[in-house]
């Protein structure tokens, strides 16, 4: 068979996929970094959105990669991109980590630092025409960032930004306690079994061992969940108490209650590939379904 031109056999396909925005033969997911200039102009003429993952590089235990919070943010986003046709635009891979900074490796930008940079890069997005943010965030310790950003964006620009990931309401996940033994934040059996699935690759479940935590609160971890169900506000108080710098002297850094970085009292040596997979579904599937809603209202911003 007569080997099409180049430009007919893309016009094929464009004709054949009318669902692709502009005419290009970009692969979903659509990487900002891997579009050109070209790509970018005819995918604003039919969509403003982009999504923003943000995570971190920070310890994560013994067993997974300093990049755990930045993978998991970038690999749904695609996720994402991939069913619904928005860019995915990867600013940062640090973030505000100052808790885990006990261990070596971990880099932490300070939050007033991360929030002026990424709105830097955000106002450039804007400059070119896109007018929906959409932060997917998947590192607690962005909250604070995220929210001021959100806030900036929307009081300052003609843009609106939103949080569709850890820090907002939009995303559904799997519910903590059908897999949740009251404690599991931070490299243990939710995050590890996301790997597993995300990136199995980078995950050594060979050097996986529970942790022994301590808390000043109380000596006894186990029996915390008991403590904090009679007394909510106790909850509220430890909550706000770990995940602190060492400096504030609250024994809430990730190394001084924590032997060996991971924070959880599920025995996550049982982390699966399955329980990832559900959980980025749900994930996926609810943070799709409300772009599909945002992007059918009509809202010009
Ligand atoms: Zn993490």
């Amino acid at each position: 068979m007569k080997k099409l031109p180049c430009i007919a056999y893309h016009a094929s396909v464009l004709i054949i996929c009318g669902h692709f925005a502009f005419a290009n033969n970009a692969p979903r997911p659509f990487i900002l970094q891997e579009m050109t200039w070209v790509d970018v102009r005819d995918y604003l003429k039919k969509n403003d959105m982009v999504i923003i993952p943000l995570g971190s590089t920070e310890q994560h235990g013994p067993h997974l990669p300093l990049g755990a919070d930045f993978y998991e943010a970038l690999e749904i986003a695609k996720r994402i991109s991939e069913k619904t046709g928005v860019i995915v635009a990867p600013l940062a891979f640090a973030g505000y980590s100052e808790s885990h900074m006990g261990f070596p490796g971990t880099i932490s930008v300070k939050t007033d630092t991360l929030e002026q940079y990424v709105f830097e890069c955000v106002r450039s997005l804007i400059a070119h025409g896109f007018k929906k943010i959409l932060f997917f965030n998947f590192h607690g310790g962005n909250n604070i960032v995220q929210a001021n950003l959100i806030h900036r964006i929307n009081h300052t620009t003609s843009a609106t930004a939103i949080a569709i990931g850890i820090g907002g309401t939009i995303r559904k996940d799997v519910p903590a306690d059908a897999y949740e033994k009251f404690f599991d934040w931070h490299a243990g059996l939710g995050e590890t079994s996301l790997l597993l699935f995300l990136t199995p690759e980078l995950v050594r479940m060979e050097r996986v061992e529970n942790p022994t935590l301590q808390f000043r609160f109380t000596k006894e971890p186990q029996k915390m969940k008991e403590l904090f169900e009679k007394n909510p506000g106790l909850a509220k108080v430890w909550e706000e108490q770990i995940g602190v710098p060492e400096q504030t002297g609250k024994g809430g850094a990730s190394h001084e209650f924590s032997s060996n970085g991971i924070w959880s009292l599920n025995d996550v040596t049982k982390s699966n590939a399955e329980l990832g997979k559900k959980r980025v579904d749900a994930m996926v599937q609810s943070i799709a379904e409300f772009i599909e809603e945002w992007k059918k209202s009509g809202s010009s911003n």
